[in-house]
């Protein structure tokens, strides 16, 4: 990579040609939208980092907490197993913590792609960037990694809380293009990022990342325990334009972006097609599916100690078996026939349901009881007078406590639409070449 022209030197959203061809192959891409068959799992919040915006910082640092350890590797295969058999998914986000700490990491890859379900790993890059441990995970059956790239230089050093680790994390993305390895990247838009956006989207073209991911910085799990303030936060109207500028250079290049949880206003309106709120999420195949989420989202998933909870469907009681004690419905599973019987039942509802609705009605009705019950998205009034307002989320409920939902912009250059699709299907997204059978058109 030394040879190749140093971003900060260069044209913004110019092609370096001096870029390995391996950093620039050929996407295959379409713009026909299906259902994700990604899953995801948590092995155990243990960590080599503290990002203060960790989704799980409470959990990372308390080491007595029952999800900080990790699980058994044989724990992990059998969440896998069922993401597969039961689930029908076809690829899977590994999260730790770190993922790539743990002990039986390789084999778990291994297990994955034996089975059928492609493995990304969520990675913050700091083993990767040792030599030859990328080539490791390559040569176990790694699909891509997802990349928590929070900044450049110091930023990502404050960020992350680490000194040094921006340098390994460009030793781990140079490692990947090296070795050919797929990656994509996230990055959590904190107050402190939001002016280097456009470097981020820049660093994507001059590696060849096949996709970048500006996450609002929205609280989720440990999040919403105060860790937020306004010295993080930034309002949506201010991050607009850096975004803005960051997503022009990611299409004139020819990458894949996506803005997840902010209202689709902040958008220009060539940009809609990339912001992807909950019921969009379905159709991005690089986001979880609710199904196998719900499942693995509860806590028995999540911990080391203890045997899975029972396997559910989404629609009819999934969300009465969400909120119940998963511990406890774990033992009565296994004590009680009649328990069994229930679950059975439970899952030939769900199915005749999707049968009668479609599973794409009952999927986005889980997106709108996550917005509207576990996150407590807000409209402004303005938004009875948007066209997008059935398909957009509003504003995040504590979001709102801090800024309120004034910068509601309504949209009403077209029609009202009740079509999650309406934008986002002319979006072109990456298909990875084991998913053409389902991914693309017929014919
Ligand atoms: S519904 Fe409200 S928040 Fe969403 S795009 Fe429309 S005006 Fe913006």
């Amino acid at each position: 990579m030394s040879e190749a022209t140093a971003p900060e030197t260069r044209i913004p959203g110019e092609i370096d040609p001096s870029i390995p061809p391996a950093a620039r192959r050929e996407r295959l891409k379409t713009t026909h939208r299906t259902m994700t068959k990604r899953g995801v799992m948590w092995l155990g919040q243990t960590c080599n980092l503290r990002c203060y915006f960790c989704y799980f910082l409470n959990r990372i640092a308390d080491h007595e907490h029952p999800e900080h350890p990790f699980m058994s590797l044989e724990k992990s295969k059998e969440i896998c197993r069922k993401l597969r058999e039961h689930y029908d998914c076809t690829a899977i986000d590994i999260q730790g913590g770190e993922p790539t700490i743990y002990p039986g990491i390789l084999e778990l890859i291994a297990y994955c792609k034996s089975i059928g379900i492609h493995p990304t790993l969520i990675t913050n890059g700091l083993r990767l960037s040792k030599p030859g441990v990328v080539e490791e995970f390559r040569d176990a059956g790694i699909r891509d990694f997802l990349v928590s790239l929070h900044g450049i230089g110091e930023i990502h050093n404050e960020t992350v809380v680490k000194k040094g680790a921006y340098e390994k994390i460009i030793g781990a993305i140079e490692n990947m293009v090296q070795a050919g390895v797929p990656f994509r990247f996230n990055c959590t838009m904190s107050k402190p990022v939001v002016p280097i956006l456009p470097k981020i989207a820049e660093k994507a073209v001059y590696y060849g990342a096949d996709a970048v991911n500006y996450i609002a910085f929205n609280p989720f799990e440990d999040q919403e325990t105060g860790i937020r303030t306004f010295d993080n936060v930034s309002k949506y109207m201010d991050i607009k334009p850096y975004l803005t500028e960051a997503m022009d250079i990611l299409d004139a290049n020819n990458i894949e972006c996506n803005v997840r949880y902010m209202p689709i206003c902040v958008a220009e309106p060539r940009h809609r097609k990339n912001f992807f709120n909950l019921q969009q999420l379905t159709y991005d195949h690089h986001e979880w599916d609710y199904r196998s989420w719900l499942w693995t989202g509860q806590q028995p998933q999540r911990m080391k100690e203890g045997p899975c909870s029972p396997v559910y469907r989404v629609g009819r009681g999934a969300r009465r078996i969400y909120y119940s004690d998963p511990h406890e419905l774990a033992k009565r599973y296994a004590e009680s026939p009649k328990v069994r019987a229930l679950f059975a039942l439970q899952g030939m509802a769900c199915k005749v349901q999707q049968a009668v609705q479609g599973k794409d009605a009952v999927w986005r009705k889980e997106a709108q009881l996550r917005a509207d019950e576990d996150l407590h998205y807000q409209y402004h009034a303005g938004c009875n007078d948007c066209a997008a307002k059935n398909i957009c989320d509003g504003f995040h409920g504590d979001y709102a406590s801090f800024f309120g939902s004034g910068e509601a912009q309504p949209i009403t250059d077209h029609a009202p639409t009740d079509d999650p699709c309406y934008y986002v299907s002319a979006q072109e997204k990456v298909v990875e070449e084991e998913d053409k059978a389902w991914a693309l058109p017929r014919g």
